[in-house]
């Protein structure tokens, strides 16, 4: 075998035409006819061709269809394509490698299947185009219209993001309105938005299941009285609190800590008999966190924002609103979440069974944006539109446009295409395109994706 020859995965083969990262210059078939690449298709993840809705031209004909890549001609015929209908609508069949059916694939119907061959056109010898495609990192997979990004005149892509900011925000708004019709209690959906948010991904269903489970006046009362009573109240229920006889290794200010918060829970479960049952512990993720996610600490950082000071313990909602109608409406809400520094215990813990170097608990600033963004701006907008308030709908978008951008795994996408987020509102408009657009493929939706096709 050549040592170009050798076997690569079709997965590299995807990438690269998905990237269009290959020689467009001078396409031809193996009969000769021109090919040129309008637009490579959205990936389709279930049965059929592996791209839809590409747009070729192959000897000045243009073809709307699909695409099927294989290694060698060959593997039209080893899946037994030529016998499938499905695969009559294929426009393109790109391989790899050149053998003996190139040139002679025929679909189902009995018609010429034209042909690319792709291995004369690659840029980098195939081990490095296969050493960069299983070294690069998930974030910089690039959207699919990069390759034709700087066609789009950035007008019309600032101008689409600003439209799905606002569908976004739209959206978040929508599903609290349809809880609030359920259980009309803003507050409550407050104390859930803000406990999801500490959840952060991989924790935000568990932590806004537990926000249900805690009855706000109880829990602000103990607050007010023994903040200890409160973290028992709240990983009680998360089922988090570890039975001391399971903590043999545990320090002794860890065990005893734990044993407390055993003996507090127990204690209130005897006294509030309508208390929630506990949470299944299984609920909770650990894997792949890193130690300041974990869920006890996330817990106790939630319990603060109920304790006297926090934003919870007493009228969250004026509170609020006064925060985001003041002079600076980002500082004053990031100063009402900053009560979030847990009792002393959790200056050195991530969790009940161990201890660890002393560091600060409380929430960053980063997070709090987030908080700001993902819990305290939907329930606003929910308040706006109960109200009929467009002083407040302006002002939570204004707050939006205070808020840094950020930089996470979507906003990353965009901004190596040149388009970093001004703000947290622009932020939220390309997590929107790409959550329901780019993820989907679903680029004939999205008005970039349309000029790239029209023009
Ligand atoms: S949905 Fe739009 S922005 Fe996303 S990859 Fe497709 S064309 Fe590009």
């Amino acid at each position: 075998m050549s040592a170009e020859k050798r076997p690569v995965p079709e997965a590299l083969l995807h990438d690269l035409w998905r990237r269009q990262h290959f020689d467009t210059g001078a396409l031809r078939t193996p009969g000769d006819r021109p090919v040129t690449v309008r637009a490579p298709g959205c990936p389709n993840t279930d049965a059929g061709p592996d791209f839809c809705q590409a747009h070729v031209r192959v000897g000045g004909q243009a073809w709307r269809g699909d695409v099927e890549i294989h290694r060698a001609s060959s593997g039209w015929f080893d899946h037994d394509h030529h016998r499938d209908a499905r695969y009559n609508a294929v426009a393109l069949h790109v391989t790899l490698y050149a053998d003996g059916w190139t040139g002679g694939l025929v679909r189902e119907d009995g018609s010429p299947l034209p042909e690319l061959v792709l291995a004369p056109h690659l840029t980098d010898p195939l081990r490095e185009l296969l050493h960069e495609f299983r070294t690069r990192p998930n974030d910089d997979r690039a959207l699919l219209c990069a390759p034709r990004w700087a066609e789009v005149p950035e007008a019309l892509r600032a101008d689409w993001v600003e439209k799905m900011a606002e569908e976004r925000l739209e959206a978040k708004k929508q599903r609290l309105v349809d809880r609030y019709f359920a259980a009309p209690d803003v507050e409550a959906l407050l104390q859930e938005r803000l406990f999801a948010g500490l959840g952060y991904a991989k924790n935000d269903d568990a932590m806004g299941d537990l926000a249900r489970r805690v009855p706000q006046a109880l829990a602000r009362r103990l607050a007010a009285t023994d903040r200890r009573d409160l973290e028992a109240l709240l990983l009680g229920l998360a089922g988090l609190i570890p039975d001391p006889s399971d903590l043999p290794e545990a320090d002794r200010a860890t065990a005893d800590y734990a044993s407390s918060l055993a003996e507090r829970f127990e204690r209130l479960r005897n006294e509030h008999a309508a208390l929630a049952a506990p949470m299944e512990p299984a609920r909770w993720q650990f894997f792949r966190l890193r130690p300041a996610n974990f869920p006890p600490l996330r817990i106790a950082q939630a319990a603060a924002l109920l304790a006297p000071g926090g934003v919870l313990h007493q009228d969250p909602l004026g509170q609020l609103l006064d925060a985001v109608h003041s002079e600076k409406p980002a500082r004053a809400l990031r100063a009402l979440l900053e009560a979030t520094a847990p009792t002393n215990f959790w200056k050195t813990h991530f969790r009940l069974e161990k201890a660890t170097k002393e560091r600060d608990p409380s929430v960053g600033r980063r997070r709090r944006d987030t908080l700001i963004t993902n819990a305290v701006v939907p329930v606003l907008l929910l308040c706006a539109e109960q109200r009929g308030d467009d002083r407040l709908a302006a002002a939570v978008r204004a707050l939006l446009r205070d808020l840094p951008g950020g930089s996470d795994r979507v906003t990353r996408r965009f901004r190596a295409l040149g388009m970093r987020p001004e703000n947290a509102l622009e932020a939220q408009g390309q997590h929107q395109l790409y959550r329901t657009r780019c993820r989907e493929a679903r680029c004939l939706e999205c008005r970039i994706g349309q000029h790239v096709l029209e023009s």
